[in-house]
């Protein structure tokens, strides 16, 4: 069984429609998918049609940027009914603001040089719900003024960098609730990934925890050796799932490859059945959430 739970694709800032994820997903031989795409569920239709087509079991969640003291962590949310009020409110919220910040991001790069317009970056972001920066990336990688996205990051977009601009995110222990409310089931994404801190560490974990958070992801490109063992460690002494997952964004992110790190079965199973009794208690207030859906 290879499982890979957090893809992308151009419903947000993966370069893939939904169903070619999907498909090249059961190309490079993977019997589990899940599709997280930032802050969206636009893209589980369409992937759900594609996962019927080529027989791969398929998860559907989505990867919410929120703020922990100050700090941007990525959180995966797994199977939320996606109509529920509260969290449709904090995911609007998210993309509002990745919106709003674009003319922002033309203006400190004009201030720079560098002429692209808001239909240059419409024209990278055609099919997205989700308008972020890997899209004023490609921008410039159009208007040739860098080579590929990590360029555009390295140089301009990048937290520090000179045409960064920041946006809201959403609380991240209230959408561990409202996911959870929602039906689903949360993992802290690449928690140490891009960063030189431990953090966060086994206490906040174990807050996050108490608030609902059922994992987190251990195997991540952008964690070393030392940072999966720890975070292995932690998972273990707090009992949390531990899972693996490419962070594949098609052609937009290097080393990504499909399935180049992978969930352990026996995880898997921790986590459907966390997310099985969170839907029971869901769909016993109103709440629909979606079933993972199996060949
Ligand atoms: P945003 O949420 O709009 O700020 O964009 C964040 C997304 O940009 C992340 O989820 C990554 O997919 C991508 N990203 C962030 N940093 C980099 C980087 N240094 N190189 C390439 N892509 C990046
Ligand atoms: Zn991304
Ligand atoms: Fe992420
Ligand atoms: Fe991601």
């Amino acid at each position: 069984m290879r499982i890979d739970l957090h893809t992308h694709s151009r419903a947000s800032d993966g370069t893939q429609p939904p169903g070619d994820l999907v498909r090249a997903a059961a190309a490079a031989g993977l019997d589990v998918l899940a599709i997280t795409d930032h802050d969206t569920a636009d893209g589980w239709a369409e992937a759900e049609a594609a996962a019927h087509e080529v027989g791969i079991e398929l998860v559907r969640g989505m990867e919410v940027s929120t703020r922990h003291h100050g700090r941007g962590v990525h959180l995966l949310a797994y199977l939320p009914d996606p109509t529920y009020p509260p969290l449709v409110e904090q995911l609007s919220r998210v993309l509002e603001g990745r919106q709003a910040r674009v003319p922002d991001m033309l203006e400190r790069l004009h201030a720079l040089g560098i002429e692209i317009t808001d239909a240059d970056v419409a024209r990278a972001a055609d099919g997205t719900a989700a308008t972020g920066r890997p899209h004023v990336a490609d921008a410039l990688v159009a208007v040739g003024a860098v080579g590929d996205r990590t360029e555009a990051f390295d140089r301009y977009l990048g937290a520090g960098r000179p045409a960064y601009v920041d946006r809201y995110a959403a609380p991240l222990a209230e959408t561990i609730r409202l996911v959870t409310e929602a039906g689903g089931v949360t993992v802290v994404a690449h928690p140490w990934g891009r960063s030189q801190r431990e953090w966060p560490g086994e206490p906040e974990l174990a807050e996050l925890q108490a608030a609902g958070l059922s994992g987190i992801e251990v195997e991540h490109e952008d964690h070393t050796r030392t940072s999966r063992d720890k975070l292995r460690a932690i998972a273990r002494n707090l009992d949390l799932v531990v899972t693996g997952s490419s962070d594949h964004h098609g052609t937009g992110k290097i080393d990504h490859e499909l399935g180049c790190n992978t969930t352990d079965p026996e995880q898997y199973a921790r986590l459907v059945d966390a997310a099985a009794r969170a839907a029971e208690a869901a769909r016993a207030r109103g709440r629909t959430p979606p079933d993972v859906v199996r060949p």
